[in-house]
């Protein structure tokens, strides 16, 4: 945790500024918190591993205990889940201090609980790339003069990483599950800062912290929807431009997997008190991605079409640029990662003139009918010049390959993603 996140953290539940409790076990790397415990005027709460954990759930008040008895590799164990199973933990221990370590394996040695696998596919599945759109548009533009963005249940910052240029000092990174924030930054979004916390409970972060606040693909499981909203408006209060976004929320009046408990659209409308938002059925923006553009933020959908979608985004801003068509932009010239071939493609032998043929395969049923929309964008079969893939893998862009990106065919992974 970096000295300057005191500047926005909070109490969730005094709102009183912290300060690290200097009498009890700290250590610290520069202006960096590693191990500490961190005090308001109600409450204690400790940073493990360099991530403030701001709730009090029965994993947090065990791994504070450890925290204060000195045992911080014990409080990280405690963290992680895995604290009643000694085997598994000194596995997950041995493979992070490991220099070989990748997203992959470390996500494997937690078990099969977290995230299902799918986050090999994340950067290239239907969700992500109009969330993705959404962010370079919405934050993008609020954020053009500067400040500071917030991914909230963020996960293991898929989508942080699509803010780590926009935002004037690092994205913070919110999530309830330590082990995701965790692998985000070391693995998704280095450099973004990570806060442990309940989105169930009030944000722990100062009124206008920031400028641009998210949320996507988890609002539904948030059972305090309005305090939730109320909440997000509060941490971009004060300045102009800004915006808060919900985006990939399902819908109540259609069916979906992973269904949460939704509201509908008139009913996420209700939620914004002091702002009114405007809604969007992600159909009409995937549409957007899929053509290459523009994403049309400037379209109004009739209640009767809004009702029909199974996802919705919800944006609210009072900058009118928001609301207007937003170009793609172009595919990247050279990767924030590495450039690799999406990995729902396996390799299905030479393709003839120094050239290699894949084959798109779906991981699962239950995946392909989650999204199987990536077939508007993946060909069933695709044909790579070997020199073409020998520049990628090498981080360039040749002549004519752009396509495979902008098409997802090739995509940009974070280094060490295991893929
Ligand atoms: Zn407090």
């Amino acid at each position: 945790m970096h000295l300057s996140t005191f500047g926005v953290l909070r109490c969730p539940y005094c709102g009183g500024r912290l300060e690290l409790v200097t009498s009890s076990f700290h250590e610290k790397d520069g202006d960096e918190i590693r191990t500490g415990i961190l005090g308001c005027q109600c409450c204690i709460f400790p940073v493990i591993d360099g991530i403030p954990v701001m709730h009090l759930q029965e994993n947090a008040t065990t791994a504070r205990e450890l925290v204060e008895q000195k045992k911080p590799l014990e409080a990280r164990r405690a963290m992680f889940g895995l604290g009643a199973d000694p085997a598994a933990a000194e596995n997950v221990d041995t493979l992070i201090a490991s220099s070989d370590a990748t997203y992959r394996t470390i996500v494997e040695a937690f078990g099969e609980h977290l995230e299902g696998g799918y986050f090999l596919y994340r950067f290239a599945d239907p969700t992500f790339i109009v969330g993705h759109a959404l962010v370079r548009a919405v934050a993008g533009t609020v954020l053009r003069g500067g400040g500071r963005a917030v991914d909230i249940c963020g996960g293991s910052g898929h989508l942080t990483r699509s803010l780590m240029d926009l935002s004037t000092g690092s994205p913070v990174l919110a999530d309830l599950y330590f082990a995701k924030v965790w692998l985000a930054r070391r693995f998704t979004a280095p450099g973004c800062e990570p806060v442990c916390c309940d989105g169930n409970a009030p944000m722990p972060f100062a009124r206008g912290a920031f400028r641009f606040a998210m949320c996507s693909d988890a609002f539904m499981y948030i059972w305090t929807k309005r305090q939730f909203v109320l909440d997000m408006l509060r941490v971009i209060d004060g300045h102009v431009p800004s915006a808060a976004m919900i985006s990939h929320t399902h819908n109540q009046c259609t069916w979906t997997p992973s269904h949460g408990q939704p509201l509908t659209p008139d009913g996420y409308r209700n939620l914004f008190e002091t702002l009114e938002p405007r809604v969007f059925g992600e159909s009409g923006l995937f549409a957007d991605v899929v053509r290459g553009g523009p994403l049309d933020l400037s379209r109004r959908e009739g209640e009767e079409a809004l009702e029909a979608e199974q996802a919705l985004a919800i944006i609210a801003s009072t900058d009118p640029a928001v609301f207007t068509p937003h170009a793609l932009e172009p595919p990247p010239s050279k990767p924030s990662g590495q450039f690799h071939v999406n990995p729902l493609y396996v390799a299905d032998g030479a393709g003839g003139d120094g050239s290699a043929r894949f084959r798109l395969r779906f991981p699962s049923e239950d995946y392909e009918q989650e999204y199987g929309a990536c077939r508007q964008y993946l060909p069933d079969e695709v044909v790579i010049a070997r020199a073409d893939l020998e520049a990628l893998a090498a981080g360039r862009v040749p002549p004519g390959a752009s396509d495979l990106l902008r098409r997802r065919v090739v995509v940009d992974l974070p280094l060490r993603y295991g893929v």
